[in-house]
């Protein structure tokens, strides 16, 4: 995110630009729980640098991508009044075969605090990391952008985890 006033790059926790002063005020619009809509999403996805995609046979979900590689579904469930993501990486590691041990690494890697939990399919050639955002009475676009953010930046440790590393081949 950018300040209005100097451009300098303000964190998306920052409530103060730490260059000039100024007041952040992007991302402080809060709408009620039951206004959560897709089209409200994507709006904040595409902010964020995101390219977004409806996906054709679920009308409340949407594939969001940016620089090619983090990718995420995005779902409202709107009947549990929460938001969920999941990110589907196939990564195709025989020795992940040996399903105790990669449970193991998962274990751990989720023991650190992150977001995410994740499952894997028999066949162990794809993995699934899944968090979600249950909103209280009310939330805020900044809510949904620091949310996608730590998920983004949970996934992208797990995958280089020196946890995992001990099972790629
Ligand atoms: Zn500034």
């Amino acid at each position: 995110m950018k300040c209005t006033n100097c451009q300098t790059n303000v964190d998306l926790s920052a409530r103060f630009c730490p260059s000039c002063g100024t007041a952040v005020t992007a991302g402080h619009e809060v709408i009620s729980q039951s206004e959560v809509t897709i089209e409200w999403l994507i709006n904040i996805l595409k902010g964020m640098g995101y390219i977004v995609k409806p996906v054709e046979t679920a009308p409340d979900v949407i594939l969001a991508t940016k620089d090619g590689h983090v990718h995420f579904h995005m779902q409202i469930f709107k009947d549990m009044n929460l938001i969920g993501f999941q990110s589907v990486w196939e990564i195709k590691k025989p020795s992940w075969l040996n399903k105790d041990d990669f449970l193991a690494a998962l274990n751990t890697a989720n023991s650190k605090g992150w977001l995410c939990s994740v499952f894997t399919p028999d066949s162990l050639d794809m993995i699934y990391i899944s968090s979600y955002i249950y909103p209280t009475e009310s939330i805020s676009n900044r809510d949904i952008m620091l949310f996608v953010k730590n998920f983004n930046d949970a996934v992208i440790l797990m995958l280089q985890s020196p946890e995992l590393d001990k099972y790629m081949p």
